[in-house]
């Protein structure tokens, strides 16, 4: 076995499903919707499939969606992307992350990264032969320390991979904290990889803000879309990565060698959804931030301490003013067979030992009225 591959386990993800379902469990552990995506863009892959779009796409994607991803950037953001040489399309975020990274790491490099984090970013990493620099944020409100962050900045500093709105806990980085880790990339000469898969799941009026859009990224930064997440569509694994033109021959080298192309009728699709009209985008985020009030306000009933979240599809959760007797892994496993709801245990998104185990995240990116059985559910069992 491959050294590295061999001494880590199945993604917490895959477990806690299984588990759920085994149990006949609420799964609230992985992050999907519940309800499929909206019904024209599903219409318009079927229609794209049955026209004969089923041979390979262009490597870098297929024009029509190239155009859209630039289209959407100047739209949300006021960035001018040359949809020629700035955009190409990956088979999921998850693809686009190992391509970026791949498109400027060599081995030895180190690449920082901010805890807790998704669970492929170290793994990845690691693979390419470079060196994680972990800084952890500062619970319960996820502050970020820093005096750490630039300590972990240095000389050997070839990128940061970086995910805001942010999986697991919901924060949003503000304009301040975004500023500060641009004056590092820039003082460091290095790069950004910005993972905003949750770009249009912010909540209360916050805005996302790119690091991209800052001043002296533009060049230096890999910013990672994915239709899953704003089309409600995980399965589809469309991704899409906007970077300067002398970065996108790199990225595009890296998928070439990776998966060469994505299906042509589902970028067919997700073209025609990025040009849908404001009223989804605004939809899309105030549908999810009436689901996370419900569930914030029935999981503090149950008693746990409910954590802010800014955006994303999860909650955030402190189980310890039940008394539990156990570690996050047990609590999670122990509420999917005792109680029929599952959650995903905080410590699977730390890489090292030392994280908090008192903290459980809840997905709220399902129907109302299978919220209020879970949170049913949990009432009755503590
Ligand atoms: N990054 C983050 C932070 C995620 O939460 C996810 C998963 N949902 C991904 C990347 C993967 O996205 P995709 O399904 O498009 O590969
Ligand atoms: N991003 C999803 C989550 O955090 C899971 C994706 C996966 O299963 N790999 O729940």
């Amino acid at each position: 076995a491959n050294s590295y591959l061999g001494s880590i386990g199945t993604t917490i993800f895959t477990v806690m499903s299984a588990l759920a379902v085994e149990h006949r469990s609420i799964n609230l552990g992985q992050g999907f919707p519940d309800t499929e995506g909206p019904r024209d863009i599903v219409q318009a892959a079927a229609d794209a499939l049955m026209d004969g779009r089923n041979q390979y796409p262009p490597m870098p994607g297929l024009p029509e969606l190239r155009q859209a991803v630039a289209a959407a950037n100047r739209r949300f953001y006021g960035l001018d992307v040359d949809w020629a040489r700035e955009v190409t399309v990956t088979s999921g975020a998850t693809e686009a992350i190992t391509a970026c990274l791949m498109a400027v790491i060599d081995p030895g490099d180190e690449v920082v990264l901010i805890e807790p984090l998704y669970d492929t970013y170290v793994p990845v990493v690691r693979m390419l032969g470079a060196i994680p620099r972990i800084v952890r944020l500062t619970p319960p409100h996820w502050d970020l320390p820093r005096d750490q962050l630039a300590a972990a900045f240095g000389p050997k500093t070839k990128a940061i991979l970086f995910n805001s709105p942010m999986n697991p806990c919901g924060k949003v980085f503000t304009m301040e904290e975004l500023a500060f880790i641009a004056g590092l990339v820039a003082q460091w000469d290095s790069y950004a990889i910005c993972d905003e898969v949750y770009e249009h799941l912010v909540f209360d009026g916050a805005r996302h803000i790119p690091l991209m859009t800052l001043p002296g990224l533009r060049e230096r930064t890999m910013r990672i879309g994915s239709a899953g997440k704003t089309f409600s569509l995980t399965g589809w694994k469309v991704g899409y990565v906007t970077a300067g033109a002398a970065l996108t021959p790199l990225v595009q080298k890296a998928h070439q060698n990776l998966t060469f192309t994505t299906a042509p009728n589902l970028q067919r699709a997700v073209a025609a959804g990025l040009s849908r009209d404001d009223a989804y985008f605004a939809s899309l985020a105030t549908s999810l931030q009436a689901r996370r009030d419900q569930l914030a306000a029935g999981l503090a009933k149950v008693g746990l301490s409910v954590l802010p979240t800014a955006g994303t599809y999860f909650i955030t959760t402190d189980f310890a003013p039940l008394g539990f007797d156990g570690d996050d892994v047990v609590f999670c496993r122990h509420i999917t067979e005792a109680a029929g709801v599952t959650a995903i245990p905080v410590s699977a998104f730390y890489d090292e030992p030392g994280a908090p185990r008192h903290y459980a995240r809840f997905a709220f990116c399902k129907r109302p009225e299978i919220l209020e059985e879970a949170i049913a559910r949990l009432k009755r069992h503590f």
